[in-house]
Formats: structure tokens, sequence, C-alpha cells
């Protein structure tokens, strides 16, 4: 487990999962989702299983190529899957853009969401900073967990500031 190594005072496991961000993969979603305006934007973020440690995230296209509502191209889950497991790390959640609504999830969103140990993130693009947010989404309970942008993670999982 790497639990063991946040002995900080962070709590692992749900709820209170915390979800830490490399900065440099919250400055890759942010420019995704301008990107692909003004459609929303979506993809994928693979870290650590069982954790909210973040390694990277693969960018997709919205098949549904809508300013609503999203869907991942199913070939790129399964080619970001695959990239994923070979370098030890898992899909462990997804994001989306709001275009012009607050960073939380729609109904469609949260009848949607596949995997209630998955990270739900999104990002409003409403206002001219954009805002991100990250949920937990378990039936229809929908629980916002918090985000802490890090600049990454040294080589037993301890997170660097
Ligand atoms: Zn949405």
């Amino acid at each position: 487990m790497v639990c063991a190594v946040f002995s900080g005072g962070l709590r692992c496991g749900y709820p209170g999962l915390v979800l830490y961000l490399p900065a440099d993969v919250h400055q890759e979603i942010l420019a995704h989702c301008i990107a692909g305006l003004p459609d929303e934007a979506c993809g994928l973020i693979a870290g650590h299983p069982g954790t909210g440690l973040v390694e990277r995230c693969y960018t997709t296209r919205n098949i549904a190529a809508s300013a609503r509502v999203y869907t991942v191209d199913p070939r790129e889950h399964l080619a970001a899957d695959r990239d994923a497991e070979a370098c030890g790390w898992e899909i462990i959640g997804v994001f989306h853009s709001h275009t012009h609504t607050a960073p939380y999830p729609s109904a469609t969103d949260v009848s949607q969401a596949p995997d209630p140990s998955w990270h739900y993130l999104l990002i409003s693009l409403a206002n001219p900073d954009p805002a991100l947010r990250s949920y937990s989404i378990s039936g229809s309970e929908v629980v916002e967990e918090p985000v802490a942008v890090c600049s990454g993670y040294n080589s037993n999982l301890t997170r660097q500031e």
C-alpha cells in the first residue's frame, strides 16, 4: 500500500481521498479543454490504483463533438488502458470540460459515470480562469474530493511539493 508514505495525516481510501495532480498534467488538461472549444473536451487520467496519485493524462477526442456532452473515443480509451498498464498504472478517472456551466457533474454525467472508484474531473471554462474540481460518483451520490497540484512523486511515491 502506498498509504504508508502519507504519514503527514493524509487520508487514504473513500471517503476523503485527495486527488494529487502533477502540475504539468494539470496544465495539459486545461490546455486540452481550451483547445477543444467550442465543444466539451475530454480525456483520461492514469495513476496508481486505489490512490489519488495521478501520473499522466491521456487527451482524447470527444466523439460526441458536442458542447453539452462528451464521449471518450473507445479506441483511444483502449490505447490509454494498454499504455497505462505497461507503465504499471491504471486508468483511475476521466476529465471533461463544461464550456458554460459550473464544474459540477450534470445529471447525464452522474448517470453515465461507469466506475465508483474513478475520479471524475470537471473543468469549467465559464470564467476566464478555468476551474478544476474532482468528484467521486457512486450511483447518484456525488462527493467532491480535494485536488492538490504537486510537482510529482519521488521513487517511493511520496509527493513532492
Ligand atoms: Zn459534464
